[in-house]
């Protein structure tokens, strides 16, 4: 009977996980002896960092492209109970519910957007998955046909400063301008309001780093409100949290990323983002036959109290030590600790803008339309697999750039 390895979750953390296994078993010479099996919520890897970009193409990979020459199994559906004292995954499929039983579980089903628990929040626009920036899409296309016309048509208010609101902040002008030069060649004048409830924006980058995305947003016309938050969205417009009313038909949500529910099935603390602990080996304490790779891991990444955030740079190498681990703890193989304490951000601050930060104080290090270059070389390109599947299978190694490095 072969071993079977279940992946939860094909995005970044488990396509690559899935690669990693594969090549590691060969490594091993087991492959006969395993089955990969993949469960994800539908046929794509989802490039989730690009979802606020101004069109929505290229922004997903079939999985099965590189999961069939490779002999993974790849199953559409959702799981929806974990038990891991039985080591069972109940899976809601088109076709029905199904109970899958491993040998060994890789939990990398991800993140979500953080729930607001405030009235009208179904009215509220994200891009947090590829329905939800083609729903936004969408909307836009509607506002456009109708002229933006109306009470708020053409103001787009941004909930949350982190690195995605940013984003959505500066680019959605161009986005809303690029669908409106369909329908017509006369002029517009979009508005953009960011809100932020911290008493500054961009508070969590160096005084230099910050000061740069605070010129950026200005000379965009973008108005920031600090200390508040939504208190209720309407088709409409937004109340805040002081009382004040923005007349916008266009409330997009970026207030942050919690982790997949499904971590709750498994005992042990969390973290403050709902994360699960791992070891240096990404298994958790509790249950030795599960690795916890990408969004839903928490793993200390040096001794000064940093670890894994939820981010492309980590979910890709966690996936690649996931898949790798996984497969020789099935064989009886040594370990393999995990090894990444560099630490970048890049950031798209609209047309001629981007920055790159270094760094946990997150200290400025390219700017302008040099950093913009850097964002869309990591985002259009590095996070990418490579396009011979081949070539993406020896990339499975888990094994570290120095990202800095390389990136400046
Ligand atoms: C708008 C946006 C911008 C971002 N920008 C950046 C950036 O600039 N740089 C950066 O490093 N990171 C960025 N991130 C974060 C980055 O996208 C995540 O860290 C990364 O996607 C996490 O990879 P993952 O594989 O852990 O999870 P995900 O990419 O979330 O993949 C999880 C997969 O699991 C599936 N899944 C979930 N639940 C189930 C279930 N119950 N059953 C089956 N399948 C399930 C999902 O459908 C999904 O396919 C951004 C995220 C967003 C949303």
């Amino acid at each position: 009977m072969k071993k079977q390895l279940l992946i939860i979750g094909g995005g970044f953390a488990g396509f690559w996980s899935a690669l990693s296994a594969i090549r590691q078993s060969r490594e091993l010479k087991k492959e006969d002896q395993i089955e990969v099996t993949v469960v994800n919520m539908d046929e794509y890897l989802t490039i989730r960092p690009r979802l606020y970009e101004v069109s929505l193409e290229g922004l997903r990979v079939e999985l099965n492209k590189y999961f069939k020459p490779l002999g993974i199994k790849f199953i559409n559906g959702k799981a929806e109970i974990i038990n891991p004292d039985e080591n069972l995954v109940t899976i809601a499929t088109e076709s029905g519910s199904r109970i899958l039983s491993y040998d060994y579980l890789i939990l990398s089903s991800g993140s979500v957007l953080k729930a607001i628990n405030i009235e009208g929040i179904e009215k509220t626009f994200n891009v947090d998955t590829f329905n939800g920036a083609q729903r936004l899409e969408d909307h836009l296309i509607k506002l456009a046909s109708k002229k933006f016309d109306g009470e708020g048509a053409a103001t787009f208010v941004v909930a949350g400063s982190g690195l995605t609101g940013l984003e959505v902040a500066t680019v959605i002008k161009e986005k809303a301008l690029k669908i409106w030069s369909r329908y017509s060649q006369d002029a517009i004048e979009f508005k953009v309001v960011l809100i932020e409830k911290a008493n500054q924006v961009g508070n969590y980058y160096s005084p230099e780093a910050q000061k740069y995305v605070l010129e950026t947003l200005k000379s965009k016309d973008v108005t920031s409100i600090t200390n508040v938050s939504l208190a209720a969205v309407t088709s409409n417009g937004a109340t805040l949290s002081d009382g004040t009313f923005i007349p916008s038909q266009t409330v997009i949500s970026t207030v942050g990323l919690v982790a997949s529910s499904l971590c709750s099935f498994f005992k042990g603390e969390k973290d403050k983002l709902g994360r699960l602990h791992v070891n240096k080996y990404l298994q958790l304490e509790t249950y030795k036959n599960v690795i916890a790779a990408g969004d839903v891991a928490n793993i200390p990444v040096d001794d000064e109290g940093n670890s894994s955030l939820m981010a492309c740079q980590f979910s890709m190498f966690l996936g690649k030590w996931a898949g790798h681990n996984a497969v020789n703890a099935l064989f009886a193989q040594p370990l393999k600790p995990y090894n990444y304490s560099d630490y970048v951000t890049c950031v798209d601050l609209g047309q001629q803008d981007g920055m790159l930060t270094t760094g946990w104080e997150r200290s400025l290090s390219v700017s302008g339309i040099e950093g913009k270059n850097i964002k869309m070389e990591v985002t259009t390109k590095l996070i990418y697999p490579a396009d011979d599947v081949q070539t993406a299978l020896e990339d499975s190694f888990p094994e570290v750039p120095n990202v800095s490095q390389n990136a400046v």
